[in-house]
């Protein structure tokens, strides 16, 4: 009987067909499934939809006879046009939908994720064992350090620091001949890094209250680097604080005064930094007051953002500066 293996188009690597425990073994068959209704549900970046694409039908080349190839409407009809009822094993997928989806057909059986250090497993007891609220990044990445020896001199971290956060708060060295790039250096869309993402676009969005769901389908759309178990930490989580606060410790936002500090944006803008009231006033400056305002209390109760709202009672022409901000909201600064 052949014993038939399904890869998702995340799972091209070849660690995903090497043999192992209970996975598929040297003689498997393997099953590709292009499923049109992947991309209509959600809009992909083009040069995303491309990528994967090309990826699929590349790994399915090397594959050669080893592989039936479908393209179908939505994964289930094309599972059933490669296997009929036959029997498979995949896998782990990486976005719920797709494990809700093989968790339903009973031909799949589902095999343990691969591609990543710690197995689900070591990290449901990890969290189980901290508890809902101290799920922080930086702890977990200190266990999975010490757990697998990396980056580690016996209990210390290797060069004496746990993390750069200290020289990330530094202001940045400028001008980009420094980075040896031509003038005028402009990063292209997916060039832009986690950290304008983060500190522009992400507190952007989060000042301006928009809808979390919205923002991280945005992400998915403008950026070819990305899929759902990076999307949702990352943007629902860090950036946008939907989480509720799980996985970090406060909303990640800003005024304009702290991104001018960290960046040579501001230079040559209409709006000025400083400005949080008038004309050219800076929207991430009313955008950060507005917001503090808005969240007073969660902020006040937060000891790494309580500084905040004590500024916010000095400033004096609060009235002022929220009715700057709701004009940028209404039309655009
Ligand atoms: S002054 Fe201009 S460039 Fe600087 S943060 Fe404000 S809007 Fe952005």
């Amino acid at each position: 009987m052949t014993d038939w293996h399904w890869l998702f188009g995340d799972q091209l690597g070849p660690h995903f067909l090497a043999p192992g425990t209970g996975g598929p073994t040297r003689d498997s068959q393997v099953v590709m499934i292009e499923a049109r209704s992947v991309f209509r549900r959600r809009r992909f970046h083009r040069a995303k939809a491309h990528l994967v694409l090309s990826a699929m039908r590349h790994r399915a080349a090397e594959l050669g006879g080893r592989v039936r190839y479908i393209r179908a409407e939505t994964y289930r009809e094309g599972l059933y046009e490669a296997l009929g009822d036959a029997s498979v094993t995949v896998h782990h997928p990486t976005s719920r939908a797709a494990l809700g989806l093989v968790r339903s057909l009973e031909q799949v059986r589902l095999l343990p994720a691969r591609g990543f250090l710690v197995p689900q497993e070591a990290f449901a007891a990890w969290a189980d064992e901290r508890g809902a609220g101290r799920l922080r990044q930086e702890d977990f990445y200190r266990w999975v350090r010490h757990a697998l020896g990396l980056l580690v001199d016996g209990d210390s971290p290797a060069g004496g620091r746990w993390n750069h956060d200290h020289a990330n708060r530094e202001r940045p060295p400028r001008g980009a001949s420094t980075l040896g790039a031509p003038e005028p250096y402009r990063p292209d869309e997916d060039d832009t890094h986690h950290i304008p993402r983060l500190m522009l676009l992400g507190s952007h969005a989060l000042q301006r209250g928009w809808d979390p769901r919205q923002v991280t389908d945005w992400f998915h759309r403008c950026f070819v680097a990305g899929y759902d178990w990076v999307m949702l930490p990352n943007v629902t989580g860090m950036s946008q604080y939907a989480d509720g606060g799980r996985m970090t410790t406060k909303p990640y936002t800003s005024g304009g005064a702290y991104i001018h500090r960290m960046s040579d944006l501001c230079e040559g803008c209409a709006y000025r930094p400083g400005d949080r009231a008038g004309d050219r006033a800076c929207p991430f400056t009313t955008g950060y007051w507005s917001f503090a305002h808005r969240h007073r209390d969660l902020l006040a109760a937060n000891q790494r953002t309580a500084r905040a709202v004590q500024g916010l009672d000095r400033l004096g022409n609060l009235e002022e500066v929220l009715a700057t901000d709701r004009r940028w909201d209404e039309e655009a600064p």
